[in-house]
């Protein structure tokens, strides 16, 4: 089973409208509300890929009730901790050929709720092969948290595929044990570095040998349209992927993740499990919705992806 941690799900709203007017009433007709969450995104995609998820994290209030009805209807198994705030909506408006977004932060979580979480995900890793952690920490929970979470993994050893950005990531390559894997794009790789991107972009096998990185046993830059380059314990992989259409490439990368847990809960070779997650961050690349693949087209997509050593 691919355990999946989302610490700050939200319902997302989407809002179609032909024009978006400052200062004045729209009325919209063409609505979507889906669960959302990096994390939520990942459990999607790997459970249509016919894997075994269960999907975990926290969740309060009607939104929290509506995120686990929705994973219900979809066929997805859950077990969220509950908390007494209120889980958010995240609002995307789509006008003019623009996106503009109003994303909320986010309930606050207490010490016991962060705890109660803790052993509950506890409770959830006997039966489970695979862990992703995707996503901000929520306020109230320490950036050092998700090391808790891997330490626990680890000790079961049990894979964790870590797909974070900014101090949650910063943090977790400064401690042990380190995540199994990363999922960085470049720009997440140039703010932790502290580097110029095309200068990181130049020179990627430099900057993945840094001591920062010691103990990742495999990092994935993903690369958008131009793939992904890889570092495979010692080995580096340039990976290239064919033109496609694209119609919304928003939550590619979570695509791309649950591609890495499927393949590495079915134990398959690093080169088919680099073309599964390319193909599954294609597939999610040519729908509208976010986290969701057509998956009768995931061997064909795969045979179109090239792994060089
Ligand atoms: P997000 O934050 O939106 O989830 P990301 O920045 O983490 O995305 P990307 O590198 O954009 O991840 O995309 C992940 C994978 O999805 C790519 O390696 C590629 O396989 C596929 N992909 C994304 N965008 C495109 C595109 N425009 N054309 C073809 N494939 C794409």
């Amino acid at each position: 089973m691919i355990l999946t941690v989302t610490m700050n799900p939200s319902v997302d709203i989407m809002y179609q409208l032909d024009e978006l007017v400052l200062d004045d009433v729209n009325r919209v007709q063409t609505i979507k509300k889906t669960a959302g969450g990096k994390g939520l995104n990942v459990s999607r995609v790997a459970h249509q890929q016919g894997e075994a998820v269960t999907a975990t994290g926290l969740v309060g209030g009607e939104l929290g009730e509506f995120v686990k009805h929705q994973l219900t209807e979809q066929g997805i198994q859950h077990h969220f901790s509950m908390i007494n705030g209120k889980t958010r909506n995240c609002i995307a408006i789509i006008h003019e050929g623009n996106q503009t977004e109003i994303l909320e932060s986010g309930p606050s979580i207490s010490e016991e709720e962060v705890e109660a979480f803790i052993t509950e995900f506890e409770t959830l890793l006997p039966d489970s092969d695979v862990v992703t952690i995707s996503g901000s920490l929520p306020t109230g929970v320490s950036s050092a948290f998700y090391t808790r979470l891997i330490a626990k993994a680890t000790q079961h050893h049990i894979p964790v595929l870590l797909d974070t950005s900014g101090t949650a990531l910063a943090q977790a390559l400064s401690r042990e044990p380190k995540p199994t894997m990363i999922k960085p794009n470049l720009s997440e790789l140039a703010s932790l570095l502290q580097t110029d991107e095309q200068q990181i972009a130049d020179n990627l096998a430099e900057y993945l040998q840094q001591p920062l990185f010691k103990g990742v046993d495999i990092i994935v830059v993903s690369l958008g349209a131009d793939g992904a380059f890889v570092k495979w314990h010692d080995s580096f992989y340039r990976v290239t992927i064919p033109k496609i259409d694209v119609v919304s490439p928003v939550g590619s990368g979570d695509a791309t993740l649950a591609g890495l847990a499927v393949g590495l809960s079915r134990e398959e070779q690093p080169e088919v499990i680099l073309k599964r997650a390319m193909a599954a961050g294609m597939l999610n690349a040519q729908q509208q919705a976010t986290g969701m693949i057509e998956a009768s087209k995931m061997t064909q997509m795969m045979s179109e992806v090239k792994v060089h050593q």
